[in-house]
């Protein structure tokens, strides 16, 4: 199938603005081998009159599709796009279908756990599989405000980007307080053990799922310490504070990556669990993967790139800020193991026949962006930002930030325009390119 180009995403960007999605999903049937589930997204959005447009949508059936109360062919369907032809100024696009749970870690993964043959839902939306759950314009700069509506069964637990009420037995109602990139709308759903607490005025939750119950119990402590010690380095290190409300951290199987960086849901592997009795080193390397998530939320998620090539740029400066606060705030000084083992990935790629510039990796489609992800863009990336971070001074750096943060919250926003935030700060201009250091 077609991943989505850059210039294709352009010319959506210039066409459309998303002004609010509502996805309404139907998980109630939940047999030992159930594969489908009911999805009906309906979404609002400003358009260039007369133009035309496509919609995301990687669903198994198409039941049915309406534009502006027009019937649309369910046969023009094609190529995982549903084409949306003489728009209106104001329209509303309703698709009603039928999805499939994943088991490959993307889209509404479904895991039945063989200790108890218990079902666990979670979203994975990074890269492009938001539209294998729900139907949207996939590319992170139509940021939408999303509303759920869900049903399921009635001991389920809910989560997702924002707060989520039980209207009735098994009716659930999520309302993410904030506008949203496609690639991080996310939800849990399942028979979670979930433990719960409070930090400055942000309700805390982590998950996992019941046969791991004992063993959360046993680390909760570790996690919420490293959590609240972060929000509070973080909020006095950005000057902003956190704005997703809820923080939820779900520790979930057949997780792909270490984690994601969901605003207000982050999803973990459940190997950061422990167990059995864990090394401090085990406790720091969760303690860094916990901060980098929350570096996130600011340094992705409030203002997020306008297109992949920068994604380089998010995992940079969240392992930079991770190794930062876990050395500044916690009980685990991360700069050490940097230096001895995450620098020696980057100099180690680096030194291969894969290497390739830090910055500018150029990235035409939404799937070519995945390939450089490695050790050059985490650790040798998180290197540069620290020369820039000494060459500056801290008190340039972090001021460009803020003013960055301000600037873009809940927007998007490139690496010329982060550089030219620290221009501001600097009070002299920083310039791109081979022999500028960054
Ligand atoms: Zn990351």
């Amino acid at each position: 199938m077609p991943s989505l180009t850059r210039v294709e995403a352009q010319q959506r960007a210039e066409l459309i603005t998303v002004r609010d999605t509502d996805v309404v999903l139907d998980l109630t049937r939940q047999s030992r081998s159930e594969r489908e589930f009911g999805s009906v997204t309906t979404i609002r959005f400003d358009a260039r009159p007369g133009a035309q447009t496509f919609l995301d949508f990687k669903g198994v059936r198409l039941n049915a599709a309406r534009l502006n109360g027009r019937e649309l062919d369910p046969s023009s369907w094609q190529d995982e796009r549903i084409p949306l032809t003489d728009l209106a100024a104001d329209n509303t696009v309703v698709v009603d279908a039928v999805m499939a749970y994943s088991n490959d870690g993307e889209g509404l993964h479904r895991h039945v756990d063989p200790a108890d043959d218990k079902a666990y839902l979670y979203a994975m939306s990074f890269l492009d599989a938001g539209p294998r759950w729900f139907a949207c314009f996939d590319q992170p700069d139509l940021k939408s405000r999303y509303t759920f509506r869900i049903s399921a069964p009635e001991d389920w637990t809910v989560h997702g980007n924002g707060p989520a009420e039980q209207t009735a037995p098994g009716q659930w109602t999520i309302t993410p307080l904030q506008p949203l990139s496609t690639y991080f709308v996310t939800l849990i759903a399942g028979p979670y053990a979930s433990l719960y607490t409070e930090h400055d005025g942000i309700p805390l939750g982590i998950h996992v799922r019941a046969s791991l119950g004992d063993a959360l119990r046993r680390e909760a402590e570790d996690i919420f310490r490293v959590t609240e010690q972060a929000f509070d380095y973080y909020h006095r290190t950005f000057g902003v504070r956190y704005p997703f409300g809820e923080y939820h951290q779900a520790f979930v199987p057949d997780f792909n990556a270490g984690a994601m960086e969901n605003p207000g849901c982050v999803t973990f592997r459940d190997s950061f669990i422990y167990r059995s009795r864990a090394t401090r080193s085990e406790r720091a390397g969760r303690a860094g993967v916990i901060a980098h998530e929350m570096a996130h939320q600011w340094f992705g998620d409030l203002v997020t790139m306008a297109w992949w090539d920068d994604l380089w740029l998010n995992e940079s400066f969240a392992e930079y800020m991770a190794h930062r606060c876990c050395t500044e705030a916690t009980a685990y000084p991360l700069w050490t193991e940097f230096g001895i083992s995450r620098k020696a990935w980057g100099y180690v790629v680096d030194q291969s026949a894969a290497t390739h510039p830090i910055a500018g990796n150029g990235a035409e489609d939404a799937q070519t962006a995945l390939q450089n992800f490695d050790g050059i863009s985490y650790a040798k990336g998180a290197a540069a930002l620290r020369q820039l971070a000494a060459y500056l001074g801290d008190d340039v750096f972090l001021a460009g930030l803020r003013r960055h943060f301000d600037r873009y919250a809940f927007g998007n926003a490139d690496f010329a325009e982060l550089v030219a935030s620290w221009s501001a700060a600097a009070a002299r201009t920083l310039r791109i390119g081979p022999s500028s250091g960054c």
